[in-house]
């Protein structure tokens, strides 16, 4: 049974702002020990710890959290074998993310910061000259045995990169993990050329189905320790250096069966309803693409 992780109190990371009040309570389970529950690809939602509303200026963020040195342990120890079971559907949403960075850039190199196992890196050398940084020490054998790119640091600290390095960079999933996700933008910024690109992946806290579906939404988890609508994260992306150019809903490519088990934590009847027609159909292993309207993409130009 592995410790109980070291826990911290934070202010608001766009504002600094004090003042919150408790948008949801932490759920039965939280904190977790060191189960995979932090896995960047984990599919476990619910659990998550108590999430504020910033008073000031409307972010969402967890707090209490875990010591931001201990969440980096989390990932670098991470492993997540369920990951494969959808390798082909994350190598063509990886496809999905290129298309819309390549209406702004078509070349060039690129950095994708959490690579996790390297889809997207995969993906995107198809045009640009490809770099990542990923913490998960499974992670980045992954990508080097079997996509053939090595990754040489686990964060964006300790990759050094020199000032105006990259024309593009890429957080995929990623911003919503980190501890600081204004210093992650800012080391960005600064990493990339005048006029380049910061492309975002994150669910999107205002979305109508984070509204209706509240504290059931899957976009709660106790990997992601913050919740950004377009708004908070074109402010954080401006405070930084940032001008947004694009942003939109980004829809995703599964399996019915991983779409099914996005379910699990809903009403039992909608879940077997679903799964019965799914069965029915026998449709389990065919591919899906759902645009759910719940996570954003977002193209941002360095100023
Ligand atoms: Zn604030």
């Amino acid at each position: 049974m592995a410790a109980e992780p070291e826990l911290e109190e934070v202010a608001c990371a766009l504002c600094g702002g004090n003042r919150s009040r408790v948008k949801f309570s932490a759920m039965k389970g939280w904190p977790p020990s060191a189960d995979g529950s932090y896995a960047a690809t984990t599919d476990k939602f619910g659990a998550y710890g108590t999430i504020r509303q910033c008073l000031d200026c409307g972010l969402l963020y967890t707090s209490p959290r875990v010591k931001a040195s201990g969440l980096l342990e989390e990932y670098a120890q991470n492993k997540d074998e369920e990951y494969f079971a959808q390798s082909e559907a994350r190598s063509m949403n990886a496809y999905l993310s290129l298309a819309l960075i390549r209406r702004h850039a078509q070349s060039g190199s690129l950095l994708d910061v959490g690579s996790a196992a390297g889809f997207f890196l995969n993906a995107a050398r198809v045009s640009f000259d490809v770099t990542g940084v990923e913490p998960s020490i499974w992670g980045r054998k992954y990508c080097d045995e079997h996509l053939k790119i090595k990754i040489a640091a686990s964060t964006l600290d300790e990759a050094k990169f020199p000032d105006g390095n990259f024309d593009v960079v890429t957080l995929l999933d990623v911003i919503e993990h980190v501890s600081d996700p204004g210093a992650v933008l800012r080391e960005c910024a600064r990493v990339t050329k005048a006029g380049g690109l910061i492309y975002l992946v994150t669910p999107d806290c205002e979305s109508l189905s984070a509204k209706i579906l509240g504290g059931r939404w899957w976009g709660l988890r106790p990997a992601h320790i913050f919740y950004f609508s377009r708004e908070t994260l074109t402010r954080l992306l401006e405070k930084n250096g940032y001008e947004v150019v694009e942003a939109k809903s980004f829809g995703r490519i599964f399996t019915w069966s991983y779409w099914l088990s996005r379910l699990t934590n809903y009403p039992k009847p909608v879940y077997r309803a679903v799964e019965a027609l799914v069965d029915g159909l026998g449709i389990r292993d065919k591919f899906l693409y759902l645009d759910t309207r719940d996570s954003v993409e977002l193209v941002a130009r360095k100023r």
